[in-house]
């Protein structure tokens, strides 16, 4: 099987760069052992750029109306440099086409979420304070809203990582596809060979795109494939149930229903109501499927993404918990 290279914007000092306001980093595993055999990465680190290593730490601070970024031991304001580097990074980083980017958590430039905003005499209240995404990543979402984004921290939760990398590599896949410059045919295609895929992540947005390409031709081709990638990048940005997964498994069932002896007809929904009820992990599910697709046979499953939207060796659905 034949993945696209993911192209991943990084917090640097995840990958073990030495670039933290203390000269040290914050390396992590999965950014480095697991992401890295699949990714190109295009690392950045704001405060390194504009304030230095070392460097003091830095807090948002809300005055009047702004958010600020100040070091409270200089009191220095460090808003403007921090903007310029944001102006300039983010572009070059985006022209590039990520599929996705991770990074570091509880940093007032990177953190994605819960970043405390203290009040101009530096205290902190507690949560009637605010709380938002750090100066570069608050950014960052808002130059390129369709783009998988996560935490370090949060990608150790399996549902969080496997919503993550599944996004990932479908953006990839049509960042490869779309520059291909694909004809009707093709785009039907690459449609009816994510139908599982898309069914188990948003059904009502799988049927609106299974519209546009049913109303699409040689004319408005371009103009559908612009519509096609805003759907699906609002479909990705679902999470999948344990509930939609299983309509998808049934209906895939379905193709062998005639077919299956009653011992394998037991087998699958002991395997499904094990998976619903946290015993087995998707991928036992997934692999009763195959047995029966290479028994059976079915030339429309075989080319279904939904059976490797990933590489296996990430093991994205070897847990219970990937599933809620
Ligand atoms: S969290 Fe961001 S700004 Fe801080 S060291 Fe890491 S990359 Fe640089």
């Amino acid at each position: 099987m034949n993945y696209p290279r993911l192209k991943i914007a990084v917090s640097d000092c995840l990958r073990g760069t030495e670039c933290r306001y203390n000269g040290g980093h914050a390396q992590d595993d999965f950014v480095n052992d697991h992401l890295a055999k699949y990714a190109d990465f295009y690392p950045f680190c704001p405060e390194a750029a504009v304030m230095g290593t070392p460097r003091e730490t830095i807090r948002l601070v809300g005055i009047d109306t702004e958010v600020r970024v100040i070091g409270p031991k200089s009191n220095s304001d460090y808003t403007e440099g921090l903007q310029a580097y944001n102006d300039k990074i983010i572009p070059k980083i985006l022209s590039h086409k990520m599929d996705g980017a991770v990074v570091k958590s509880r940093s007032p430039s990177c953190g994605l979420e819960r970043i405390k905003v203290y009040q101009p005499n530096g205290e902190w209240h507690g949560s009637k304070d605010p709380m938002q995404s750090g100066l570069f990543t608050g950014d960052l979402q808002k130059a390129a809203p369709h783009l998988a984004i996560e935490e370090e921290g949060r990608l150790t939760d399996a549902w969080l990582r496997e919503s993550f990398m599944l996004h990932a590599f479908t953006s990839a896949r049509w960042r490869e596809f779309s520059e291909a410059q694909p004809n009707v045919v093709e785009f039907q295609a690459f449609h009816r060979d994510h139908k599982y895929l898309f069914q188990s992540k948003n059904e009502a947005i799988y049927r609106e795109l299974g519209a546009l390409v049913a109303a699409t031709r040689k004319h408005n081709l371009a103009e559908s494939l612009l519509k096609y990638e805003q759907k699906m990048f609002a479909l990705l940005a679902c999470r999948s149930t344990k509930g939609h997964m299983k309509n998808v498994l049934d209906h895939i069932y379905g193709y062998f229903k005639n077919e299956v002896t009653p011992l394998e007809k037991e087998h699958y929904f002991e395997t499904v109501a094990e998976f619903i009820n946290d015993i087995v992990p998707l991928i036992a599910v997934i692999k009763v499927l195959e047995q029966f697709l290479k028994h059976y046979g079915s030339d429309y499953l075989a080319s279904q993404v939904f059976f490797h939207p990933y590489p296996a060796d990430l093991a994205l659905r070897s847990q219970t918990s990937a599933y809620r």
